[in-house]
């Protein structure tokens, strides 16, 4: 045998036991012969490296060093999942798609596991790349820490697999891995770690892969993404990803109706603390890939699955006191300050108590011992009073009258849960965080300003509100304090670079309240340019004696009339637009060149022609669903999820489901052909 094959050959047989080994549970070899041969493999290797092959067994080891993890945009986006606590919830989810799919539905039920996603990117059967989730549209390549996972396989079995695809999962980090890892750090004198989850988190950033490497991690996947996936379902995918070397674990079922959801999440309430690993709850997918087609993704999760989360835990504690935050809008919170606790191992200090009328309805009081829940949010909230153990000189806990940071009398609108600081113009934290929104990634991105560096612009009286950044000069801020020359003219650039940011990400920057991302792509793709939104219609002469600002009903209406708009953001953003200090503002931002109007690009491909129609799209199409909704909403229309009255047009794809079609029969529906839609424009 040739050293090449004598390489190969080794490296394919300590494979197979790495597989056997890690993704298994099985054991093919003795750790001493497998050192053995791993050290003969590193010394052939080392002789010879012009067989070099990034995915050999020896990388397991580690030995890359990361310093910065590169920014990596996701091919498929990263999506989080809804949630559900309880049985009504799932049926409710069920009501909703099935007023979207009119067929039966499978279901795959999976465990959720808690740990750190991950995407892991493929090419020609070998491991390429790992990419931390992040924000879902772009995280970090961890590439290198992965790769020492001994469960991620660095070369696929079998030969289906598609030329190029991406498999998402969790990097989990077992229950006796960790704790063996706790005994270690205890030897040591060192702090704990947490919990697993975090853990595992963390592991990922480490810099240097050797430590990754001897840390116990494991990766458990779940889901296929890419162009050309040989699979009709969810559930014939993770059988797929499990032949070719995958560890995808065995709990998932496939059933037939949400019934058999029900008995498996019962019974893995049970179950799940037998289980190696931490799992907070079970996930539910739609099984047939078409179905999740129709059903599609929300601004931030796919319509066709749900996590339903097992009862969290609860722990009681005392409540120390309360404090109240002034947000950026004005908006106050109370914040619980409780005696410290451990939930589910991480330490809770603080807990959210919503508003006022959550404060009064548990009759929640200072010195009480208060029942604390960890849920499905990041801040744990305070669900119950322990009464009997209340002091007896114990008062109601009295709401402020005055905002804390500006002693502005509050104000609360009827039908409205939250007290507002009036003071928006001179408030502190209003002013900076309006400020701090402005120039926020979602919104202008501007690159070299922090939120600490907003606090000392405004503190040093250099900028009031966001339309004054466009005056800074460097020599302006040089002055502040840990100011270099050079961040100065970063953050100056920064600012600079931002006039070029699009429209609708002005109008979401401009922080008014209920216009988040997606309000403001409508209102952008409605209006097309600040100047059409903020003009009044005109009024006729009789209503301009009844009304102190002519037009602003009408103004209302018109916005209401948008689809998804409605009356609360309608009102909010004529409030915003017939402030004179907001229109002074908006000119000045519009002096300074920012866009205020959908660039040529923008407004490219979009007409009106299908103004006021709305289709509901049904069954396999020659091009993608997705361009299909694209296509419409450019034009103009709408795309609504179900028959109705309101349908102007059903197109009509191959497989319809029957349902449908005797709907859009009853209703006089008229249908028509993906032909002769595509006639229509
Ligand atoms: P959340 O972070 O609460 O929005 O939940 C979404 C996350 O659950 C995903 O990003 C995954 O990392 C994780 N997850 C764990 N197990 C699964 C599973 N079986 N299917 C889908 N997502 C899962
Ligand atoms: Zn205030």
């Amino acid at each position: 045998m040739d050293i090449e094959q004598q390489i190969k050959a080794l490296r394919e047989e300590l494979r197979a036991h790495n597989y056997a080994y890690y993704t298994q549970d099985q054991s093919t070899i003795s750790d001493f012969e497998f050192d053995k041969k791993l050290e003969q493999l590193q010394a052939l290797e080392a002789a010879n490296p012009e067989f070099y092959d990034p995915n050999s067994p020896t990388v397991r080891v580690g030995g890359e060093v990361t310093k910065n993890f590169e920014t990596v945009v996701h091919e498929f986006r990263m999506y989080s999942l809804d949630n559900s606590y309880s049985k009504q919830d799932l049926l409710e989810w069920e009501q909703r798609l099935k007023r979207i799919v009119d067929e039966d539905i499978q279901y795959t039920c999976e465990l959720k596991y808690d740990g750190a996603s991950i995407s892991l990117r493929y090419e020609d059967g070998a491991f390429a790349k790992a990419v931390t989730r992040g924000d879902g549209t772009q995280g970090d390549d961890v590439t290198n820490n992965v790769r020492t996972i001994k469960s991620v396989p660095l070369k696929l079995k079998g030969r289906d697999w598609p030329q190029k695809f991406e498999i998402r999962g969790e990097i989990v980090l077992p229950w006796d891995g960790f704790k063996k890892m706790n005994e270690d750090r205890a030897a040591q004198g060192l702090e704990l770690y947490r919990n697993p989850r975090n853990t595992a988190s963390g592991s990922l950033k480490l810099q240097d892969s050797t430590e990754v490497a001897k840390r116990p991690l494991e990766c458990l996947l779940y889901q296929l993404a890419g162009t050309n996936l040989p699979i009709q379902n969810q559930y014939a995918g993770l059988e797929l990803a499990r032949k070719w070397g995958f560890k995808v674990p065995t709990a998932s079922r496939l059933v037939n109706s949400m019934e058999e959801v029900l008995e498996f999440i019962e019974q893995w309430d049970k179950k799940r603390h037998e289980l190696p690993y931490e799992t907070d709850g079970v996930v539910i997918k739609v099984n047939s890939l078409q179905q999740q087609e129709e059903l599609g993704f929300t601004a931030k999760a796919p319509r066709w699955a749900m996590a339903y989360k097992f009862a969290a835990e609860q722990v009681s504690t005392r409540l120390k006191s309360i404090t109240f935050q002034v947000g950026r809008t004005g908006a106050i919170t109370p914040v619980a300050n409780l005696e410290p606790v451990e939930i589910s191992g991480t330490t809770v200090k603080r807990a959210s108590l919503h508003n006022a009328d959550q404060i009064e309805k548990l009759d929640i009081r200072i010195g009480d011992e208060v029942y604390v829940e960890k849920g499905g949010e990041i801040i744990p909230k305070i669900v119950a009073v322990d009464l009997a153990k209340r002091p007896e000189d114990s008062v109601p806990a009295a709401y402020i009258e005055e905002c804390p940071e500006c002693h502005t009398a509050l104000v609360r609108k009827e039908g409205e849960a939250l007290h507002y600081c009036p003071n928006e113009q001179s408030c502190p934290p209003q002013v900076k965080g309006r400020i701090q929104h402005f120039i926020s990634r979602k919104a202008m991105d501007v690159d070299g300003i922090g939120s600490e560096t907003v606090d000392q612009l405004v503190e040093a009286g250099l900028i009031n509100n966001y339309a004054d950044l466009y005056d800074l000069k460097v020599e302006d801020v040089l002055p502040l304090e840990r100011m270099a020359q050079k961040s100065a003219e970063n953050m100056i650039n920064g600012i600079e670079a931002s006039k070029l940011v699009p429209f609708e990400r002005v109008l979401f920057a401009l922080g008014i309240r209920y216009v988040g991302e997606t309000v403001a792509k409508k209102l952008a793709r409605k209006y097309k340019s600040m100047q059409a939104l903020m003009q009044m219609p005109e009024v006729n002469e009789a209503s301009l004696f009844e009304q102190t600002h002519p037009g602003t009903q009408q103004k209302l209406e018109e916005l209401a009339a948008i689809p998804e708009i409605g009356t609360r953001i309608a009102e909010s953003v004529v409030a915003f637009i017939s402030d004179e200090n907001n229109r002074h503002l908006i000119s000045r931002l519009q002096e300074s060149g920012l866009q205020f109007s959908l660039s040529p690009e923008q407004l490219e491909g979009q007409t009106d022609q299908l103004a006021g129609k709305t289709f509901v799209i049904s069954g396999v199409f020659e091009m993608s669903r997705a361009d299909l909704k694209k296509m419409i909403e450019n034009n103009g229309g709408k795309v609504g999820s179900s028959i109705s009255s309101k349908t102007d047009y059903l197109i009509r794809g191959e497989k319809m489901g029957p349902s449908k079609l005797t709907k859009a029969e009853k209703l006089g529906i008229p249908m028509i052909s993906e032909q002769e839609f595509l006639a229509m424009l």
